[in-house]
């Protein structure tokens, strides 16, 4: 499943994702249509009049909704500008008031249910996985669209299927006849290669198509579900007091690991509208006037795209998703510096690309230096095998050191998230200020209208 989600290894190879699609849909609803007519002993003939308007009008909205998933815009957030030449962080200027989700590479607090796309190079609303196959990421913006592509295109399948179905069905009936009264070899092989692709198209699809109305009725991403297992086994590690996983940790991670609630379902019909952006299902199947929601950046911070509807489960919203404990421990052990060390490194302070690609190059020497004087500190205070043990697993990996991958293999890599920068702040205690990034948008403003009066 993982190169269905994911696309190839070898960067360069996604550029034929596209014109492959392509071929092998022309391929399934137009060779067909010409071996039918073509082809006067495969019976039962050339499509009627009735089959023939089916299947071209379910192609069209296959291949319009396939145009629409691959070039629909998935999203891009507009941070508030600032107030001041020389402009505050637009989250953190206090002490009191910091994001829980920050994203180094675009330089800008993270909105809840956002990821940083390696492909697209930015973060992006409801981020669900960057797909290979339309060269986009399903988004909160392109979902609806990558939506209805599965569903056209699984129809036009199953109707093709069908067709092919009858003119096998005819051939074996008349399997006992002289060959010479039957079809062409031609028309055989032409038969046989369409039916083995349609066979494997429905599978590939179906199974995509199943994963995707399961992720719309449940209102979770790829990427969701992801998190919902990793949090599921990181529960099931700590019940089963693994000593050495915990290390000297243990305690504080402890306490802040506890059992989060997936908070973003609201129940099926209201699920499937927030995703449609929309509650008349009527819009939601159109190909041609189906829309989708969209981003708000009118007033950045509020409403779709920055806010989500909570179920109420948790006893504070905003705690999705539940913090990776590898990444704690990093962060506890100097890793990250913290929303103060960001502030000067707001992307609009900077003019040209090559400015920004410096300051980035510079705060990563910067982490890195912080992170090797934090170990070298850490070595020098432990000695024994606890001292190797840390050592050794220190070496495993620098921005993500274990990355852990689900049942299938999957890590957030898979997806298209740059695991990299996915980086969370250590999460604050449940009293103390752990305050999505909404409110502390709204707590920013209010202050700086106070300050301009
Ligand atoms: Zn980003
Ligand atoms: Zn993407």
């Amino acid at each position: 499943m993982t190169s269905l989600k994911t696309g190839p290894s070898t960067p360069g190879l996604h550029l034929i994702y596209i014109p492959a699609v392509c071929a092998l849909i022309a391929f399934q609803a137009y060779y067909s249509q010409y071996l039918f007519s073509s082809d006067p002993d495969l019976a039962p003939g050339p499509l009627t009049g009735r089959d023939s308007l089916t299947f071209n009008t379910l192609v069209a909205c296959l291949w319009w909704t396939y145009y629409r998933a691959c070039t629909v815009d998935p999203g891009r957030y507009i941070f508030p500008p600032s107030p001041t030449s020389s402009p505050p962080d637009p989250i953190a200027s206090s002490n009191t008031l910091k994001p829980t989700r920050w994203c180094k590479k675009c330089a800008a607090p993270k909105p809840l249910r956002a990821h940083h796309c390696r492909h697209c190079r930015r973060c992006i609303p409801k981020m669900d996985h960057h797909c290979p196959w339309t060269g986009n990421c399903v988004s909160m913006q392109t979902f609806p669209h990558f939506l209805r592509f599965l569903l056209y295109t699984n129809f036009s399948l199953w109707y093709l299927a069908s067709l092919l179905w009858q003119r096998v069905a005819a051939i074996w009936a008349d399997r006992h006849l002289p060959a010479y009264l039957g079809p062409s070899l031609h028309s055989l092989v032409g038969l046989t290669l369409l039916s083995l692709a349609n066979g494997a198209t429905i599978l590939a699809l179906g199974i995509l198509l199943y994963t995707t109305v399961k992720g719309w009725v449940f209102n979770s991403t790829m990427i969701e579900d992801w998190e919902v297992e990793r949090h599921e086994a990181v529960l099931a590690r700590m019940d089963s007091e693994d000593g050495y996983f915990w290390g000297d940790d243990d305690a504080t991670l402890r306490e802040l690991l506890e059992k989060i609630e997936f908070p973003y379902d609201l129940g099926v019909f209201a699920n499937m509208a927030q995703a449609m952006g929309t509650r008349n299902p009527l819009r939601w199947f159109l190909p041609v006037f189906g829309g989708g929601p969209v981003i708000n950046n009118e007033t950045p911070g509020k409403g779709t795209g920055w806010e989500w509807e909570e179920n109420g489960f948790n006893d504070l919203p905003g705690l999705w998703p539940p913090p990776d404990p590898e990444k704690v421990r990093q962060a506890r052990r100097g890793a990250w510096p913290g929303a103060a060390g960001q502030q000067e490194d707001r992307y609009d302070t900077y003019q040209t690309p090559e400015e920004v690609k410096a300051a980035f190059a510079k705060r990563q020497e910067e982490d890195f230096l912080r992170r090797q004087r934090a170990q070298a500190q850490q070595a020098h205070q432990r000695s024994g095998i606890v001292a190797e043990l840390e050592k050794w697993d220190d070496l495993g990996g620098t921005e993500v050191a274990k990355p852990w991958a689900n049942s299938d293999g999957d890590r957030l890599w898979d997806y298209g998230v740059d695991e990299a920068v996915e980086e969370e702040i250590i999460p604050a205690r449940k009293d103390d200020e752990d305050v999505p990034l909404a409110e502390l948008i709204r707590r920013r403003k209010v202050r700086s209208r106070g300050e301009d009066d």
